[in-house]
Order: structure tokens, then C-alpha cells, then sequence
């Protein structure tokens, strides 16, 4: 960074920052504390910017109030019409700004510090190889997190298929193409100024890891998409915590360890909620089994299945004792977490015990249930985690599945072949009866059969999640 105003003032704003991002993360870990904690970390990042534009010293206001105005105007406009449920698209979105933003700012100081110097007679031999090898770390894990947020967000989009899509040999060639980008860079690093074109070079690094990033995301497909976009998280953090190195900038380099090691951390979670591990997820091509086996041709061949009304229902939960609610999905599309409670409220009025059952990955990403829930002020203890609340299903008389189908589907324990085996599962088969509420029998996220509907003691109540618990509650309220 060039020029100073204050060299006080500067590094206290940066280490402010830094503890506001550590602060504002700490919020973010709770329901309670998350909207303040994305404030905080608003703060934290307006300070950043604020120190970043005084150590420049001299800029051009036009340029900075213009990327001000339009990526403010663009962020706030998307964050505020977002759908929940599209949450992991436009975080795909952004993990890919990040990388983009990374490998503009490393190419950029080649050019600026290597490159239009000619020479890198104005690099000490140990600054050019820092500066060299810092940049091109950038351009690397930058490119792959554009171009695998990209694909990722096609796939969600469903703008390109979802399904994994396996090319052959693809191992060889993405192997291929990271020791090709690898060697490339120990080549620019190696033999520097007397190199013949070291643009080239970066630019060709740029697009073999732009080309894995597109490899490495296309055969990845179904329940995963999830965790790659926390990967690539984790990615876009660790490419910005290389361009802090490349611009001497501590803030960058603590925010961008932060976003790497959070996004590795929640990683980790999704897959020990799904029974996965990394590598499984990376190079198993989700999905891709069943499609070849024709599993998922059959994932909506069902036996009969009994079809109840709101009505036919509502006559059950008149005389039970205990409920326990199971959001999923569904619940996030049809915008049902108000009328949800409203009916666990009617039936608590009754002298129903209710509960809800929170699957870690119920939804489409962590913690999806519990803020649908909070946000319609249900109140914290009736929430239950899987581990704690599965022995209960066994004493209850209704297990009411709201838009959850993959979150309990008993082939996760009981079929081997299953691509969902080894999941935990919400254990709501163990109920007096299982009530379901969702529109058809299309499978869920997995794409695959769920044999839970045709149980003995299961009632499908086939509708929108929320018109069918408007109609229940109407139903419960004309009994009271
Ligand atoms: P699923 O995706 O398995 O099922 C959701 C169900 O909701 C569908 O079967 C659908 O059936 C129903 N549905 C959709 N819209 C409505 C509506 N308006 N009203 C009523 N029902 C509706 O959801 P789960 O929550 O059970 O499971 C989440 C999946 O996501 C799992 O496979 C999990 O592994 C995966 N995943 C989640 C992550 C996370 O962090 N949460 C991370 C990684 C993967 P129909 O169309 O018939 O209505």
C-alpha cells in the first residue's frame, strides 16, 4: 500500500476492524445474536474500507464513490429480494465475487510490481518471490472459487443440470490441469525477469485454474451442492487471505483466515450431518448412481398410500396428547413457519405437549429450520436437536412432517445401495402416525424413493404446507 495519512490511526482502525469481524462472527453462532452480529461485521467492514481508502492517501473519489454506489445499490437489492430458500445461490454468487475480486487484484500487482518494471532488477530477489508467490496463490485459488461458484450457481439455478455430470477420465485431467497451474507458477517464480513473457504466464495459470474450477464442480451434483458452496466459502476466504499477503494487508489477511477457516468448519458439520466425508462429496458424484442404477426412475413408484383431508386430520389431533413438529424444505418454500405455530399454539391450548425436530441439515443449509422458526418467534426450547429428540418419537402420538421428505426417509438407515446411507435420519417412523404434509410424492433433494409413505401407521395430507395447516387450524378452530 502506497502513501499514509495517519500511521496511528490506520493500524488501530484495521485491528478495530478485525476484532468487530471476530466479534460480528461470534454473534452470527447464535439465532438470538445473528442480526446484531451482521451488523457488527457491517461496521467492521465499513471501517476496513475507510482505513484502506485513508492509507491510500491519493485516489480517484469518481472511481471509489462509483464501485460504492453500484455494488451497494446491487447488494442491497438482491439481499432484500433473496428468497430463503435461495440463500445458497447467491452465497454461490458471492463466494464467486470474492475469487473474481482476488485474482483482479493479484493480476493486477503482477502487472503493476513485476510486469511493467520489465525487470525485476526493481525487486529484490527475495521481495520478487514473495510478491510472486503470494499473486499467483491468489490467481489460483481465486479462479477456481469464480468459475466453481459459477457452475455451482448455474446447477441451483437449475439454469444447467443438477445431477452430477461425470466426464470420463477427469481425475487424470483435473490432476492434470492443477500440476500444469502449479508447475506454470514454479516456473514464473524460478526464473523471473529472465522469463520471455511473464504476463503470459500468470494468464495461462489464470486459465488452466479457471478450467479445474469447472471440472472440479461439474461432477458434483444432488444433497452436495451445499457443501461445495461451503467449500468454495471456505476457498474465496483463503484466496483473500492470499491477496491481504499480496497487498501487506493485515485486515484482509485475519477476514479472509476467518472466512477460511469458518467455511472449512461448517464444511466439516454438513458432512458429518450427512455421515460423508470431504473426499466422498468431492469425488463421488452424488446422484449419479441412482441415475445409472434407475433408482430414480423409481423414486415416485409407490404402493397405495393413504390420502387424508385437513378435515379427516383434524379429528386425529383432536384427541392426541403429544405432536412433534418436523420442518423441512417445504416449510422454507411455502413460507409456512408462522401458520405452523399458530397451529402448535392451538394445540398447546388443548394441552398438547409439542415440540419441533430440527435436522442439521434439514433445508438447504444449516441452520435453515431454526431461523424460519425464530422468525416466527417459536419459542427456542420447543426446538429439539435430532440426537435428543429421536428417542422421543417412540412416546408420541403424531409426528407431523412438514416439507421434510430426505430428513426422514428410513432408507437412510436400511438400505445399503441407498446414495443417502449412513445419514441420520429424524426417526419419526417411530411415532403413533406419521403425518405428511407435502404436494405430491416427488422425491426430495436426494431424488430418490421414500418408503415412509407407505407405512401402516403414515397419512399423506397432500397440499401446499401452508394452505394444509391454514385448513387444520380452521378445522381445530370450528371443534373448539
Ligand atoms: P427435501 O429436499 O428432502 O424434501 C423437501 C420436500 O418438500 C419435497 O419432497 C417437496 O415435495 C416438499 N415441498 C416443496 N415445496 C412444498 C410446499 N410448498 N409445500 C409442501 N411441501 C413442499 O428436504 P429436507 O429438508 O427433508 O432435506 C434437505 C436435503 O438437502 C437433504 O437431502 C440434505 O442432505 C440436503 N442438504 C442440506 C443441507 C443443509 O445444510 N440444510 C446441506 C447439504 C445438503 P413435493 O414436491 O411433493 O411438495
Amino acid at each position: 500500500m502506497t502513501g499514509s495519512a495517519n500511521p496511528t490511526l490506520i493500524p488501530l482502525l484495521y485491528l478495530v476492524s478485525a476484532v468487530l469481524f471476530i466479534v460480528g462472527l461470534k454473534g452470527l453462532t447464535r439465532v438470538r445474536t445473528a442480526r446484531r452480529g451482521n451488523a457488527i461485521s457491517s461496521l467492521a467492514m465499513l471501517l476496513a474500507i475507510v482505513a484502506t481508502l485513508l492509507e491510500l492517501g491519493t485516489f480517484s473519489p469518481t472511481w471509489i464513490l462509483l464501485g460504492i454506489v453500484i455494488g451497494g445499490a446491487i447488494g442491497s437489492i438482491t439481499a432484500v429480494r433473496v428468497q430463503m430458500t435461495a440463500m445458497p445461490e447467491m452465497v454461490a454468487l458471492l463466494n464467486g465475487c470474492g475469487g473474481g475480486a482476488s485474482v483482479l487484484v493479484a493480476l493486477s500487482v503482477i502487472w503493476e510490481r513485476i510486469i511493467e518494471p520489465r525487470s525485476r532488477a526493481t525487486l529484490a530477489g527475495g521481495e520478487f518471490n514473495t510478491v510472486a508467490i503470494t499473486t499467483l496463490l491468489s490467481v489460483i485459488i481465486g479462479s477456481v472459487t469464480l468459475t466453481g461458484s459459477v457452475v455451482a450457481f448455474l446447477k441451483l439455478r437449475g439454469w444447467i443440470s443438477g445431477q452430477p455430470i461425470l466426464l470420463p477420465g477427469r481425475h487424470v485431467l483435473n490432476a492434470l490441469l492443477l500440476l500444469g497451474s502449479i508447475g506454470l507458477a514454479g516456473y514464473f517464480v524460478a526464473t523471473g525477469a529472465a522469463a520471455g513473457n511473464l504476463g503470459l504466464i500468470a494468464l495461462a495459470v489464470c486459465g488452466l485454474t479457471l478450467f479445474l474450477g469447472i471440472l472440479l464442480v461439474i461432477p458434483i451434483g444432488g444433497a452436495d451442492m451445499p457443501v461445495v458452496i461451503s467449500l468454495l466459502n471456505s476457498y474465496s476466504g483463503l484466496a483473500a487471505c492470499a491477496t491481504g499477503f499480496v497487498l501487506s494487508n493485515n485486515v484482509l489477511i485475519i477476514s479472509g483466515a476467518l472466512v477460511g477457516a469458518s467455511g472449512l468448519i461448517l464444511t466439516q458439520i454438513m458432512c458429518k450431518a450427512m455421515n460423508r466425508s470431504l473426499a466422498n462429496v468431492l469425488f463421488g458424484g452424488f446422484g449419479a448412481q441412482e441415475t445409472d442404477s434407475g433408482a430414480s426412475k423409481n423414486a415416485r413408484d409407490y404402493g397405495p398410500v393413504k390420502s387424508y383431508s385437513a378435515e379427516e386430520a383434524a379429528l386425529v389431533l383432536e384427541s392426541v396428547e403429544s405432536v412433534i413438529f418436523v420442518p423441512g424444505y417445504g416449510l422454507a418454500v411455502a413460507q409456512a413457519q408462522h401458520i405452523v405455530r399458530d397451529l402448535a399454539e392451538l394445540l398447546q391450548k388443548r394441552g398438547v405437549d409439542v415440540k419441533y425436530a430440527i435436522h442439521p441439515v434439514a433445508g438447504r443449509m444449516p441452520g435453515h429450520m431454526n431461523v424460519l422458526l425464530a422468525e416466527a418467534d417459536v419459542p427456542y426450547e420447543q426446538l429439539v436437536e435430532m440426537e435428543a429428540i429421536n428417542s422421543e418419537f417412540r412416546n408420541t402420538d403424531v409426528a407431523m412432517v412438514v416439507g421434510a421428505n430426505d430428513v426422514v426417509n428410513p432408507a437412510a438407515t436400511k438400505d445399503s445401495n441407498s446414495p443417502i446411507y449412513g445419514m441420520p435420519i429424524l426417526e419419526v417412523h417411530n411415532a403413533g402416525t406419521v403425518m405428511i404434509i407435502k404436494r405430491s410424492l416427488s422425491p426430495g433433494f436426494a431424488g430418490i424413493k421414500n418408503e415412509l409413505f407407505e407405512y401402516d401407521n403414515t397419512l399423506m395430507l397432500f397440499g401446499d404446507a401452508k394452505k394444509m395447516l391454514q385448513d387444520l387450524v380452521a378445522e381445530l378452530k370450528e371443534a373448539d
